[in-house]
């Protein structure tokens, strides 16, 4: 009786460890199921992470180069802006800002400063190749030369205004500016009688090269009838006392650009080099294409 009850405590202990031991192992299995689920959802979570921070991180790249396009594209539109500031008040004449609808090359020759005793021999090479050129006078030039004037004019080429005195400086107000203009075109008017009726001038130095500080002359001219032109094209033969020849044919290839050029040269004593130059600078643009007419 005493060996069956011990017996059966035996079996008892034993049953009791097999429960304990499966317990244990279920604690075990469970413990470690759930440590790797939560080292996944960790791993997870990390990847998360660093997917949403490499997106978060395109998204600023992205901001960052839409604002610094968003800079370039206000930068070029105020850099538009103010070029049109400069070269778009209305009665200026500019015909190079649009491009030709007509399919046509057009040189326009102007010479500044004029007449001079180089006046005659211009005339006769723009003469034996039948065109036709802009010239912008000095009200003072004009009177000392009435007659080479009326040779410009009788021979079709356009003469226009480019003040009386040359020696505006733009501080002397708007007021003084016009009767400085106006002054030429009454020599003119003098010289070539009461059917020249032109209102083109030049100002001295040109226009866009002072920028805005100019707005008040140009609004000012303009109210007074006239009409205003610069060039984009030149010889370059103010730069220097009488640059050579090679010198100012460089300029010419190098300026010219676009479909309308607008040339600028100068008639003044000093300036032979500008004559001799000429029949070159002539060929030069007829071999590329150009034709040529007078602003008017
Ligand atoms: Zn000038």
């Amino acid at each position: 009786m005493l060996i069956k009850k011990k017996h059966k405590s035996i079996n008892k202990k034993k049953k009791m460890f097999v429960i304990r031991l499966g317990l244990f192992l279920g604690i075990i299995v469970i413990s470690t199921t759930c440590i790797c689920k939560a080292r996944q959802t960790s791993e997870m979570n990390k990847l998360q992470a660093k997917k949403a921070d490499t997106v978060k991180k395109q998204h600023i790249v992205k901001m960052q180069k839409e604002k610094e396009i968003q800079a370039l594209v206000a930068k070029q539109l105020e850099l538009n802006k103010k070029k049109n500031t400069f070269s778009g008040p209305p009665g200026e004449f500019a015909p190079w800002k649009t491009k030709r609808t007509d399919g046509r090359k057009v040189a326009y020759l102007t010479f500044d400063d004029g007449p001079s005793v180089n006046t005659t021999a211009i005339l006769k090479i723009l003469n034996d190749n039948s065109i036709k050129a802009t010239f912008f006078l000095v009200g003072t030039n004009a009177e000392r030369n009435s007659s080479l004037v009326k040779k410009e004019f009788n021979e079709g080429h356009v003469v226009g205004n480019h003040t009386y005195s040359h020696s505006i400086s733009y501080r002397e107000g708007t007021e003084n500016f016009l009767s400085d203009v106006g002054r030429c075109n009454e020599v003119l008017k003098s010289i070539l009688g009461p059917q020249y009726n032109v209102k083109l001038m030049r100002f001295p130095g040109g226009y866009l090269g002072h920028g805005n500080r100019l707005v008040p002359y140009s609004d000012a001219l303009i109210t007074a009838g006239y009409t205003y032109v610069d060039w984009n094209d030149e010889t370059g033969d103010a730069e220097g006392y009488n640059p050579t020849v090679p010198v100012l044919m460089g300029n010419l290839k190098k300026y010219t650009a676009t479909d309308s050029v607008v040339v600028l040269m100068h008639d003044t004593e000093v300036k032979t080099n500008t004559v001799q130059a000429l029949p070159q600078v002539i060929q030069y643009l007829k071999d590329n294409g150009y034709s040529f007419d007078t602003i008017h």
